[in-house]
């Protein structure tokens, strides 16, 4: 179909083999001891021309914006050269200064303890190692830029590796990389997992799978198939010269992260067989597989190039994440994996009413949400509901919000494809990065207006959504099913006691003063036996009450008197046709699947 363009990094790697005298970085990766969770890294630096190199561990890995701290990991960094000592010494929490004593040719060795199974960490053991670059491979400052050499080692029986660098002379033990980052962003998994190879639109493609599942693979390679064609229909083009999907199966496993070739993603080995659950899980492939576009070529301009030592503060995250969880979704559907009822009353309804109820919609921004990230959206606590808005779900709502403006002013000419293809084109694709200005300045050109004022009410401001303004021109509505009576407590068992978990901002109890992590006692005089017993009590409140709660707080019991009022479980949603709807035709250019 001619929509197959190689990579600009494809190009990158025509002509960079290392040259005899050029100054080089030739990493080791070595497993002598899996089973104590330990990596062995070797990286050798030749033609050597500083008095002294600074080695540095990134602090965070892309993709997951939060200071990780990996060289808590790192023990044992010897310095040598001619295979004699030289002086290295740690300066800061990262960084390991070697004084190289004129030499030309030198080795740093060290080891990483590898026990942390996520997305964005690694794990070594005796069945495989899943490395993150950024966990594992120090980087030589300055030096960012040279191209890099890696020799696995891998331990015994393990006959495996799969990752998106590239072999070198059909060595799969050795891989290169055109610079620091191409590695950092490159996972490795190494070992005995399964590899199962396709193509689409003439891009090989693996899944590489660890752990026990429950997967029919000629269904998840069609499903794939039809999701990747789907998204390559946004933009236009597949702009990678190959795809590795790293999958581990698991108990307690979860969570995907991107990376520019590749991904990673984790799931429950009973994903394959329980049919919800691998709907998520495509869910999570498309999303995972969208980033290719939106996030790892298409990016904001805080996030062009990678501090691995800092924070990179944007507020865009909710184009970042929440359209590409727009996507997800809306990529399954077009691809009928999911059908129109679902992702109407699963998908869409379901993000609505997260977004409406969570209080912290009402006090934080999603633009602060996306700024501050690296000190709230991966510490969450009893308040985080109270306090904060998930930018994946609100991104994704104003997501859907922009894409129904776009057909509507548009007439259905333009969608939030168009605009996704834009920026592609107008900033990816000549080089560049986006402001925010250019995101907007570009949607009011398909819209024919300004977006001040949603901006303001929306982005940086906490005013309500007309939902039903923006439902209407589509022939659709929200119906709100009241819900019964609500103290605002959640609660949780621990030891055969029930315990406050969150209080609801706004609500009765937290109006009354209960707190999170009070022992719930009794209830009007009834003790509170059991959660059941609180949760059956709760389904008989009375409206306008005063009940009388005690707690124990810091092991001082009290009676807090709590007026039930009027207050309500958030609403289910729905949306539904209004009566006058059957034939709306900005409805079906929003809807359509590719049937
Ligand atoms: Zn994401």
């Amino acid at each position: 179909m001619g929509i197959y363009q190689k990579t600009v990094f494809s190009l990158l790697f025509i002509g960079y083999g290392l040259c005899a005298n050029a100054q080089s970085l030739f990493y080791t990766l070595r497993f002598p001891e899996p089973q104590t969770h330990y990596a062995e890294v070797v990286l050798e630096i030749k033609d050597v021309k500083q008095d002294s190199l600074d080695l540095k561990l990134p602090t965070w890995a892309p993709g997951s914006y939060l200071i990780r701290e990996f060289s808590k990991n790192v023990e044992r960094v010897f310095a040598s050269a001619d295979d004699k000592p030289i002086p290295i010494r740690k300066i800061n929490k990262n960084t390991w200064r070697v004084y190289t004593q004129k030499k030309k040719f030198i080795s740093i060795k060290y080891s990483v303890y590898a026990f942390e199974w996520t997305v964005r960490t690694s794990i070594v053991d005796e069945t495989h190692a899943y490395l993150n670059g950024s966990n594992v491979f120090m980087f030589v400052k300055g030096l960012e830029h040279l191209p890099i050499r890696l020799k696995i080692e891998p331990y015994q029986s393990w006959n495996k590796i799969s990752t998106q660098l590239p072999m070198e002379a059909q060595d799969p033990w050795i891989r290169t990389a055109p610079n620091y980052d191409f590695l950092a962003d490159s996972p490795l998994e190494i070992g005995n997992h399964e590899v199962v190879s396709f193509e689409v639109l003439g891009v090989p493609h693996e899944f590489a799978i660890y752990g026990v599942h429950a997967f029919d693979i000629k269904k998840l390679i069609e499903d794939t198939k039809k999701i990747v064609l789907q998204a390559v229909k946004v933009f236009g083009e597949h702009p990678c010269p190959n795809y590795t999907f790293i999958v581990h199966c698991g108990h307690n496993l979860g969570g995907g992260l991107e990376h520019l070739n590749s991904t990673t993603v984790m799931t429950e080995s009973f994903t394959g067989a329980t049919p919800s659950a691998y709907a998520n899980f495509l869910g999570l492939i498309a999303h995972e597989y969208f980033h290719l576009w939106n996030a790892k070529r298409l990016r904001p301009d805080a996030l062009a190039k990678v501090d691995y030592e800092n924070e990179s503060y944007t507020s865009l995250l909710w184009i970042v994440e929440g359209f590409t969880s727009y996507y997800d979704d809306l990529l399954c559907y077009r691809a009928g994996i999911i059908n129109r009822d679902f992702y109407l009353q699963e998908v869409l309804a379901k993000n609505i009413h997260s977004v409406v109820c969570t209080p912290g919609d009402s006090v934080q921004s999603l633009a602060e949400s996306s700024l501050d990230t690296w000190i709230k959206y991966y510490r969450k606590n009893e308040n985080t509901r109270n306090s904060q808005v998930n930018y994946y779900q609100k991104g994704s709502v104003i997501g859907m919000l922009l894409d129904m403006e776009i057909i509507k002013s548009s007439q259905g000419k333009y969608n939030l494809d168009t605009l996704m293809a834009r920026l592609y084109h107008h900033f990816f694709k000549k080089g560049k990065t986006y402001s925010e200005n250019d995101v907007k300045q570009q949607i009011e050109f398909l819209v024919g207006k300004s977006l001040t004022s949603f901006w303001q009410n929306y982005i940086y401001g906490t005013n309500p959504i007309p939902y039903e303004e923006f439902f209407a021109p589509f022939g659709l509505k929200l119906v709100y099913e009241p819900q019964k009576l609500f103290l605002g407590i959640l609660v949780e068992e621990r030891n055969c006691r029930l315990y406050v978990k969150e209080v609801e901002r706004s609500s009765p109890a937290w109006r009354a003063g209960i707190s999170a992590q009070d022992e719930l006692l009794s209830i009007n005089g009834h003790r509170i036996e059991s959660k059941a017993f609180w949760d059956n009590y709760m389904n008989y409140l009375l409206p306008s009450q005063v009940v009388q709660i005690m707690v124990s707080r810091y092991n001082r019991v009290q009676e807090i008197p709590v007026n039930t009022g009027n207050y309500a479980n958030c609403p289910f949603i729905q949306i539904k046709p209004l009566q006058d709807s059957s034939d709306n035709f900005i409805q079906s250019v929003w809807l359509k699947t590719s049937e």
